[in-house]
């Protein structure tokens, strides 16, 4: 059995003190579920005080992004070792940082080797875009960029995937369950493939775009659907606790 994970990736988008306050008015709630991985992905300059705030309950802290390096003369950057120290997770691959930050596959597996080997746990995005989606590439992009991003790296259980139509990132236009679920089916099977069916059955893979309280029901009915990398909706707290409860009380 898969274990569920909701993952709420705030993006740039809250102060140090309005992080403090979000994570505050959601955590006695988020607590109080259980059978579920929920993590916090704050910005990095709000990572310390809101992995004190959630110290000694089961609520869990990511990071949205890292360097590959360890350290050195890289202004601006933030290394896996920096990061080992604040949270758990980091998400690496985000199609936000692929479109405007200039990430690709080879840069994300640099990235995905060494948050491993620093003992963080990735959740690797990807995802095609609408013109992809449009020329019927879809399955051709996901095997590139899973092939591409898990070069050299040794099966893995911990590692999780996150699937993220480019197309429904932020836009309100999520993807039906029918259509997420059958794509992860097939990222499930491109992975059997690059490492092996009991490591490919064991990764937690999620939906990603536009998911909210009135449809994450949708995505988590479906076999292959682990759980869910929130967005818009992880910033407000009602909507967070009731996309973590509606998963774990589904997937029970
Ligand atoms: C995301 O940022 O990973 C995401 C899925 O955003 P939204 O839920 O806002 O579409």
């Amino acid at each position: 059995m898969r274990r569920p994970l909701i993952a709420g990736n705030w993006k740039m988008n809250t102060t140090v003190g309005e992080a403090a306050t979000l994570v505050k008015d959601m955590l006695s709630a988020l607590s109080a579920v259980n059978g579920i991985d929920r993590i916090l992905c704050p910005p990095f300059i709000s990572l310390q005080r809101v992995s004190d705030i959630v110290k000694g309950s089961s609520v869990e802290v990511g990071a949205q992004n890292m360097y590959f390096k360890d350290k050195g003369a890289f202004t601006g950057e933030i290394s896996p070792l920096m990061l080992k120290e604040l949270c758990k997770y980091v998400i690496l691959g985000h199609s936000e940082r692929r479109q405007f930050f200039g990430e690709t596959d080879e840069t994300v597996n640099a990235k995905l080797k060494a948050a491993l080997a620093a003992g963080l746990l990735p959740i690797f995005c990807i995802g095609e875009s609408l013109e992809e989606n449009e020329a019927g590439r879809t399955k051709d992009i996901l095997a590139r960029q899973v092939t591409g991003g898990l070069k050299e790296i040794a099966a893995n259980k911990d590692l999780v995937i996150a699937y993220e139509p480019v197309w429904a990132i932020g836009t309100g236009k999520a993807a039906t369950g029918d259509q997420a679920g059958q794509t992860i089916a097939f990222i499930r099977n491109t992975l059997a493939s690059v490492w092996n069916n009991e490591t490919a059955q064991s990764v937690r893979i999620l939906y990603g775009g536009s998911v909210t309280s009135a449809n994450i029901a949708e995505f988590i009915s479906e076999p292959h659907i682990d759980g869910a990398l929130v967005g818009g909706a992880s910033l407000k707290a009602a909507d967070f606790i009731e996309i973590v409860r509606q998963t774990a009380a589904i997937k029970q």
